[in-house]
């Protein structure tokens, strides 16, 4: 999530998206669907397992895991 996108919510806003993210990222089993159909072969599990860990640095960072 880049800047400008994160001013748009607020500090509750953003915590309830960080914890919905992990929480979506861990449902991943990693099947390599999603890779196979991109024409791009964007490496999706990749890109969700970074954004979560962003996501639980933030949470960690304000004392907000769980
Ligand atoms: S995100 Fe991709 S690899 Fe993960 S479960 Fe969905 S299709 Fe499979």
């Amino acid at each position: 999530m880049v800047k400008s996108q994160v001013r748009r919510f607020s500090p509750k806003q953003l915590i309830l998206i960080a914890k919905e993210a992990v929480a979506s990222v861990e449902r991943c089993v990693e099947c390599g669907q999603c890779v196979e159909k991109c024409p791009y072969s964007v490496p999706v599990p990749d890109m969700l397992k970074e954004n979560a860990e962003i996501f639980r640095n933030f949470l960690a960072a304000h004392h907000l895991e769980g």
